[in-house]
């Protein structure tokens, strides 16, 4: 999992019946904008392994992300992008899960009964231990800004594919569109998906198949069919998946769109499945851009969030369990004996404010972090 970026969001006091502090939200590359009622009647290439996780905390496997950082106990990344839920979340005074604690921590939350597990940080192949991760968490797939790949190029990704990936994510950055949002350079992140494309066309057996994560703000939300075109033929990707630009404090709250530019941004969506053959192009709906659009049933399964799903971020006595990274200061349990314990009635708390941004339309965390709902 990964995000990159440089906000630092102060901690933004919010009084609930929940003790909710929205302190910063998953924006980029990452796991959860799977969810959001996509069609899961495809194949595995096209819906994804990470899809796959999600769905699966969907359909009740207790799930939960371990939130850590590549190296040493302070936050590192190759990037700085704006608005980033990993330096955001990186609370002064407790202290972060490492790397190469990570494996330890997994282990303890697999015989705590919490199966399905996600990997979330910066740069996931920053970390030394990077393929022990993958394996224990299950993962085919790695989600990167792509600046890795493109200064070492075929060598890394015949490591990577030695490792067992099947799929590279990465966070697209098409000029002119995802301006503001100080990515990944256009031109490093083209790098990336060039080589890739020229490991896939020399390695048939072992083709990585390629996603780009777009972020939708209030400058872009209505040129999904345009971003879907560069997708297809500047990356050469097989998937294109759209995420919503969270309102963190700290970030820069007036690219987040509106409820109604993301009631566009889906339509646009909905309109481009259609218009691609999934083979060609498999255009995907993230969580983030709300539940606007989505039939019933799809509404009511779309976020795990608080259910199934969760988030710890350290493992010091006391820490906060979160339901969904992207609402890292919304507690729903703690640590307590190097144990994650869930509230019940935190949980019931958050249920209701969930229960609330989604009949409103809203991602959760979006609303949560934008203070759209109470
Ligand atoms: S709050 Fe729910 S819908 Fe939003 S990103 Fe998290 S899991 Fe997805």
């Amino acid at each position: 999992m990964h995000v990159h970026g440089s906000v630092r969001v102060a901690h933004q006091p919010v009084t609930l019946a929940v003790r909710v502090r929205i302190s910063a939200v998953d924006l980029f590359n990452n796991e959860y904008p799977q969810c959001g009622g996509e069609n899961m009647s495809t194949t595995q290439n096209q819906a994804s392994q990470a899809q796959s996780k999600l769905t699966a905390a969907v359909n009740g496997e207790k799930s939960i992300s371990v939130f850590f950082t590549p190296r040493e106990q302070k936050p590192v990344c190759n990037e700085a992008c704006s608005g980033c839920y990993y330096f955001a979340n990186y609370t002064p005074g407790q202290s972060a899960i490492s790397a190469v604690e990570v494996p330890a921590v997994l282990r303890a939350l697999s015989e705590a009964g919490f199966s399905n597990q996600f990997l979330m940080t910066s740069e996931l192949l920053l970390a030394p231990n990077w393929r022990d991760l993958m394996k224990l968490a299950g993962y085919d797939y790695i989600n990167t800004n792509g600046r890795i790949i493109a200064r070492r190029g075929i060598p890394l990704l015949e490591e990577i594919a030695e490792a067992g990936v099947r799929q590279l994510v990465i966070t697209a950055n098409l000029p002119p569109y995802n301006e503001e949002l100080n990515l990944t350079r256009p031109e490093i992140v083209q790098g990336a998906f060039d080589v890739i494309n020229q490991y896939n066309g020399a390695n048939p057996n072992s083709a990585f198949v390629t996603v780009a994560t777009v972020i939708l703000t209030s400058r872009n939300y209505d040129a999904v069919p345009a971003l879907c075109a560069d997708v297809k033929e500047l990356y050469r990707a097989n998937k294109v998946r759209f995420i919503a630009y969270i309102p963190l404090t700290g970030g820069v709250p007036s690219l987040a769109a509106s409820r109604e530019q993301l009631a566009v941004a889906g339509e646009q969506i909905t309109a481009m499945r259609d218009f691609y053959d999934p083979a060609e192009l498999y255009v995907a709906r993230g969580g983030t851009i709300g539940s606007q659009g989505l039939s019933s049933a799809k509404r009511s399964s779309f976020c795990p969030a608080g259910e199934t799903l969760f988030a710890v971020r350290s493992m010091d006595e006391g820490s906060p369990v979160s339901p969904c990274i992207y609402i890292p200061s919304v507690n729903v349990g703690s640590v307590v004996d190097g144990r994650v314990i869930l509230d019940e009635q935190l949980q019931l708390a958050f249920r209701e404010t969930k229960q609330r941004a989604i009949d409103q339309g809203y991602c959760p965390a979006f609303a949560l972090a934008g203070g759209l709902v109470k």
